[in-house]
């Protein structure tokens, strides 16, 4: 259990913090929980790069949790996108990666998430779909602007420290900081 904390310190290095200090400076601080490396719009499209149809089912998933999550958001499968997806058994001791490039509104991103420290750290294949799925839905709530850890006491699918088994669908204030941030 131990382990968790060091790899939650990974994530959220390679995950978020490079992007957000040159946009926020100077500008009226945004609420704790925004992240600036998101997609300019709630409707984007992605294309998965090198993964069996198994982990397609896994990115369709998690864009189908929040395109049903009642936030405005349609996220589309589309072989001629930039912003791409992939799985692999990566070194890394992170479970999923978000890395944005450009700045928008031309932002596009490279999503990965890794299949070795997943199935290192379930005890079955139960719990390894559902640690996928959380992992794929919260990398794609990087792409709608939500940060790692927002600073809030309610739960969110965003907390490094949720449960992965039982948290795979974007929870009611992930929803409204969604909603918030593209209105
Ligand atoms: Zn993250």
């Amino acid at each position: 259990m131990n382990r968790r904390y060091p790899r939650a310190l990974l994530t959220l290095t390679s995950c978020a913090s490079l992007a957000i200090v040159g946009t926020l400076a100077g500008s009226t601080p945004a609420h704790a929980t925004y992240y600036s490396g998101g997609m300019p719009k709630r409707s984007f499209s992605v294309k998965t790069v090198g993964i069996n149809s198994q982990w397609v089912k896994y990115f369709d998933t998690g864009r189908k949790n929040w395109n049903t999550a009642g936030v405005g958001a349609n996220i589309k499968r589309k072989s001629s996108a930039k912003p791409s997806f992939t799985a692999n058994r990566y070194n890394g001791s992170w479970y999923g990666l978000y890395a944005p490039s450009g700045s928008r509104p031309n932002r596009s991103f490279k999503i990965q998430v890794n299949a070795r420290t997943i199935d290192r750290d379930t005890d079955s294949i139960s719990q390894y779909d559902k640690w996928v799925r959380s992992t794929v839905t919260h990398e794609l709530g990087h792409g709608l602007s939500l940060d790692d850890n927002p600073n809030t006491s309610k739960a969110s699918l965003m907390k490094h420290s949720r449960n992965r088994s039982t948290v795979q669908k974007p929870l009611a204030y992930d929803k409204s900081e969604v909603k918030r941030i593209y209105t």
